[in-house]
Parts: C-alpha cells; structure tokens; sequence
C-alpha cells in the first residue's frame, strides 16, 4: 500500500504531545505521502516545519475562510514568503465558508480572491474549501479557472462534474463512510476515477469505524474501500489510484 492522505491537519495542540511519534509510525501504516495543510499563517508555518521534519509530508499554505478576520495588513506577503519554500506545494485551503453566522462574506470572498490570484500569478495548485457557499464559489472557480481540488467535496453530483469540467480534481474524506451519505456516493459516482483523491481532513472525519475519534492518516484506507466500491474497483488499486492522481496535481506530473 502506498497511500497518499491529501488533506490533513497535524497541529500539535490537536494531537496532546503525540503528535511526533505518530508521524514517525505513519511508514508502518502504508502512508507514503501527506499533504499537511494550513489554515491561517500560523498554522500554514507549523505544517512547513513538519514538511521540513518528515520527507514523506509536504505543506500547503493558506487563508481559511474562516480565519479572514484581523489578518494583518501584509498578510499578502507573508504568504507569497511561505509559498516560496520548497516543501509547500500548494496553496490552501482557501475558499468560502456561509456555515456559520458571523463571518463576513465581503471578507471571504475578497481573501479568497485575492489568494486565487496569487495561485496564478505563482502557477500553484489550489486546495478549497466549500461549505454552503457552493453557487458563489463556482462563480469564483469558472473566473480564475485554478487547476487544484475541491476538497471534501460535500455538493451535488451535479456540482461535482461542473468542478471535473473546470479540470479540477475532488477529495473525499471519512464522510463516504458514513450511513446515510447518499449525496457524497452520488457525487464519487460522478467523477472519473482520474479527478478523484482521497483524503482525511483529520483530525476531523474519522472514517466508520473509527468514527468520532481522532482521526490520522491511517485510516485513510476504510475511505479507500468505501471508494473503490462505488468506482467497482480494487481497495489496492483504488489507493494506487488516487496515489498518482496527487502526485500529478501536487508534484507536478503530466497532466
Ligand atoms: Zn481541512
């Protein structure tokens, strides 16, 4: 098994000092790549520091929707500066987020903007985030057309093939697992097995039977499953799969 986990958030304070040795066991689980990604400018340099620690993890840097207030005045720069380190290979997660009250919109999509610009003006994949904002980030996508991922995509199946159409790939994570996620089976159904990659989100999304607990790049493979049997694939083959398909997004294969 060689998995690659394409989304995860390994910040020590989430893992109660053990996050370290879990990293080290990660090997020993079949995981051979992870895509540690950011949030905020501090966390999007606690990644970098992993990425810097362990050779099979790599960084993305980003402004979450949900971290666009009180951003200091250069944040720009600061991110353009971290994007510029080897070890980060994308640029996310950014998107919009209209889940909770509270967050101003204007904000969000401005940040946003602003970050997609950035993607291209820097030719860098693009990891997003979209949470009940789905119309407005299509708008965003289909302006700056970045080549990246939706990441734990929860839209329509509609949705999902309007986001394969723009090029772009789509991440799943523990959510496949669940009972009852019907909308998520519909939209694997509909991307080809070649735009699709698997991913944690951990600590969050703990696949079944892990669900509820804190969840770590290993488990990816019970994602995997559930995966390969709606592609009617292999688990093996559906892990090899999703394997290459990040290493052409995030490493720059052939297209
Ligand atoms: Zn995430």
């Amino acid at each position: 098994m060689a998995i690659f986990d394409t989304h995860a958030h390994y910040m020590a304070e989430d893992f109660c000092g053990e996050l370290i040795p879990l990293l080290e066991k990660m090997p020993e689980m079949g995981v051979e790549k992870i895509m540690a990604v950011g949030y905020s400018l501090e966390s999007s340099r606690e990644e970098l520091e992993l990425a810097r620690r362990f050779p099979y993890i790599m960084a993305a840097a980003g402004i979450h929707p949900e971290n666009c207030m009180g951003l200091p005045e250069d944040w720009l720069t600061q991110l353009e500066e971290l994007l510029a380190e080897p070890e980060i290979k994308a640029l996310g997660e950014i998107g919009l987020d209209y889940h909770y009250e509270g967050f101003d919109k204007d904000l969000q999509a401005e940040v946003f903007e602003q970050q997609l610009i950035l993607a291209q003006k820097l030719s860098m994949p693009v990891i997003i985030h979209s949470r009940d904002a789905c119309e407005d980030t299509m708008k965003l996508l289909r302006k700056y057309r970045p080549r990246g991922v939706v990441h734990c995509f929860s839209g329509s199946a509609e949705t999902a093939k309007d986001v394969v159409k723009l090029g772009m790939y789509v991440g799943f994570t523990g959510v496949l697992t669940f009972k009852n996620s019907k909308k998520a089976w519909a939209a694997c159904e509909a991307v080809p097995v070649d735009r699709l990659l698997l991913e944690t989100d951990c600590p969050y999304m703990a696949p079944v039977p892990h669900r509820g607990e804190k969840c770590h790049s290993g488990m990816i493979k019970y994602t995997a499953a559930k995966m390969a049997e709606i592609k009617g694939v292999s688990t093996e083959e559906m892990i090899e799969i999703c394997r290459e398909n990040g290493e052409r997004l995030f490493l720059g294969g052939s297209e």
